[in-house]
């Protein structure tokens, strides 16, 4: 079993990438926004309590976020492996993510991080919102997701850094190239 993190920014690439490692590897795909968005479209408890937060491009509570995670891996028992997206997006997280993983006899093996400097991605996002028509609301949404990710997101690198999981890829180039790199990661025996 082998399980994989997919980090970086909004907008980096991560959700592409995501689908060809999922046809190629067979791993269980565990997207905390996506979980979140499950739950507001259907209006659980859950949802309700993280209704406002999401909409405001904020992050949701550790103690939230980690239950709905757990959750959500204890129903694959038998998984080859699984790919999170979204998820540690803090310290904390990482941490509990670790003891659940121990406690369940595995591990997080790699941490591929799409590296995008915040300057290359607003440039990234500036050109899509001048092909695409997008709502004031959601440039906001989209500002305070990036800031989220700059001031808070990126400390779990060297929480991963420190214990040699962490793997870099420049994360501008062809969706290709880029596929490639990850796979020359996963691939070593
Ligand atoms: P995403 O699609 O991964 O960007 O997630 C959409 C939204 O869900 C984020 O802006 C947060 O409000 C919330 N969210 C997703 N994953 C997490 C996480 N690991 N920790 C806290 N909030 C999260």
């Amino acid at each position: 079993m082998i399980n994989v993190v997919i980090f970086g920014p909004p907008g980096a690439g991560k959700g592409t990438q995501s689908d060809r490692l999922i046809k190629k590897y067979g791993f269980i795909h565990v997207s905390t926004g996506d979980l979140f968005r499950w739950h507001t479209k259907n209006e659980t408890a859950l949802g309700k309590q993280v209704k406002e937060i999401m909409n405001s491009g904020a992050l949701v509570p550790d103690e939230i976020t980690i239950a709905m995670l757990q959750e959500e891996l204890a129903k694959n028992p038998g998984a080859k492996g699984f790919l999170l997206d979204g998820f540690p997006r803090t310290v904390p997280q990482a941490q509990a993510l670790d003891i659940f993983m121990k406690n369940n006899n595995t591990a997080i093996h790699h941490v591929i991080a799409l590296d995008v400097t915040e300057k290359e991605l607003r440039e990234r996002i500036a050109k899509r919102r001048a092909v695409e028509n997008r709502a004031d609301d959601e440039d906001e949404k989209l500002n305070k997701r990036i800031t989220e990710y700059f001031s808070k997101t990126v400390h779990v690198l060297p929480f991963y850094e420190k214990q040699n999981r962490l793997k870099t890829i420049n994360g501008i180039g062809s969706v290709e190239v880029i596929a490639d790199q990850i796979a020359a990661i996963l691939d070593v025996p």
